[in-house]
């Protein structure tokens, strides 16, 4: 079985790993660097609480990969387990936190519901008076997306995989309806390009943000929007304690983790509009002025976030976004798998979307999650799921 995957973010890699350590034929392409999409760009953050009963179940079939990482892949990941700290300032919202606590328990995740006191306990420079209630899971943190991608690469490699870098997928072949390769382009030393033809039974749409693009070589129409998103490197007035969870208001969207040596990330989308990004020319430097109120709306919050605060630097990338902020996976047409649209949680989902892609390649179905609800045909029918534990 010759499978192509196109893009070589955490997704694309991990299910390269997956179909070749079951013994698949893998060739994995990518037009840049590994990783220089938007994993490169992301916050680190895994978790389990999630709104919907599909993304917890990704989030948990991800764990025993995350928290074995380096036993399996030889590489320390990094991964602190500060937990996640989301916060209600309605009482609409508490009540949405209680039904998710009772889900996500009901499915084996380890979340609780806090007062605003016990939030504050967790998370010391808490101001706990705008909010009414909290949840927290003990078992969420944060790891290096860029160490997971050497580690996923190496292990992939070992398996069998070759991976191409600076090798852009430029048109995807069918016959009959069925995908039976693609055109491939490989940029040269001297600038210039080569181009071939790979033959393939299977090509796997892992493009991240340019996945509606790779979609449309192959006549699959995706609803993938790139989005733009900031984070800022901050030195906070008060240091915040490396144990601090990463904590989410999330009625406005703001959040914050710890960094190192009392350097924290800020982050949150404020703006009312949010326009489509061209993933091949967006600015992805960050605004000081988004930075600016990105550290006042967590000053508003939290004690660390004073008037000294020094902004040091930050960065944009691009979430994936679909409408329901829920990926597509799905075989889109025979022979095109897509993973693709994870709506900034796909660092964290990308071990058990390997695994599925590996098995909707290899077996035509998977038993690790229920997937039927992440097929693309969920706008027309009607059925789009909605995750509200978003930021
Ligand atoms: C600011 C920010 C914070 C985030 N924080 C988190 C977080 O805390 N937790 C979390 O889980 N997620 C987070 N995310 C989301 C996360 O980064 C993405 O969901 C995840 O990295 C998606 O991985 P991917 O492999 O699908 O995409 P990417 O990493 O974008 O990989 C896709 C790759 O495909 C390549 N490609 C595109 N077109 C082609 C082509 N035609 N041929 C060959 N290659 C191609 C691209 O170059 C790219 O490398 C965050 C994102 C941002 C921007």
């Amino acid at each position: 079985m010759d499978v192509l995957v196109c893009g070589g973010g955490i997704v694309g890699l991990a299910a390269a790993y997956e179909l070749a350590e079951r013994g698949a034929d893998v060739t994995l392409c990518e037009k840049g660097s590994l990783g220089n999409g938007s994993t490169a760009r992301a916050a680190g953050g895994i978790r389990s609480q999630f709104s919907t009963r599909v993304n917890v179940a990704l989030s948990l079939a991800s764990k025993p990969v995350w928290d074995a990482f380096e036993e399996r892949f030889g590489v320390d990941i990094g991964f602190r387990k500060n937990g996640y700290l989301f916060l209600a300032r309605s009482e609409a919202t508490a009540e949405r936190f209680r039904e998710n606590v009772r889900m996500q328990r009901e499915l084996g995740a380890a979340s609780e519901l806090l007062t605003p006191a016990e939030a504050a306990e967790r998370c010391p420079g808490l101001d706990p008076e705008p909010f009414v209630a909290a949840t927290f899971n003990p078992e969420d943190g944060v790891a290096d997306p860029n160490l997971a991608v050497q580690g996923y690469a190496g292990a992939a490699r070992e398996a069998g995989a070759e991976i191409r870098t600076k090798t852009a997928v430029t048109d995807v072949y069918r016959e009959d309806d069925r995908v039976v390769g693609a055109e491939v382009r490989e940029a040269g030393e001297a600038g210039g390009t080569a181009s071939e033809r790979l033959a393939a039974d299977y090509v796997v749409n892992a493009a991240g943000a340019w996945a509606g693009r790779v979609g449309e070589l192959a006549n699959v129409d995706l609803p993938i929007a790139p989005r733009r998103r900031q984070v800022a490197v901050v030195e906070p007035s008060t240091p915040v304690p490396e144990s601090a969870p990463l904590t989410i208001d999330l009625e406005t969207g703001s959040y914050f983790r710890p960094e190192r040596d009392g350097v924290a990330l800020v982050g949150g989308h404020f703006a009312e509009s949010d326009p489509d990004a061209d993933p091949d020319g967006y600015d992805e430097g960050m605004e000081i002025d988004w930075a600016a109120g990105a550290v006042e709306r967590a000053g508003a919050y939290a004690d660390y976030f004073g008037p000294e605060t020094r902004i040091r630097r930050g960065w944009a990338g691009l979430y994936a976004v679909t409408p329901d902020h829920h990926p597509v996976v799905e075989e889109s047409a025979p022979g095109f798998v897509t993973a693709a649209g994870f709506s900034g949680h796909g660092f964290q989902h990308a071990p058990a979307t390997g695994r599925i892609v590996a098995d909707l390649v290899l077996d035509g179905g998977t038993d690790l999650v229920d997937v039927s609800g992440l097929a693309r045909d969920r706008f027309e029918r009607g059925e789009a799921l909605t995750e509200r534990s978003v930021a």
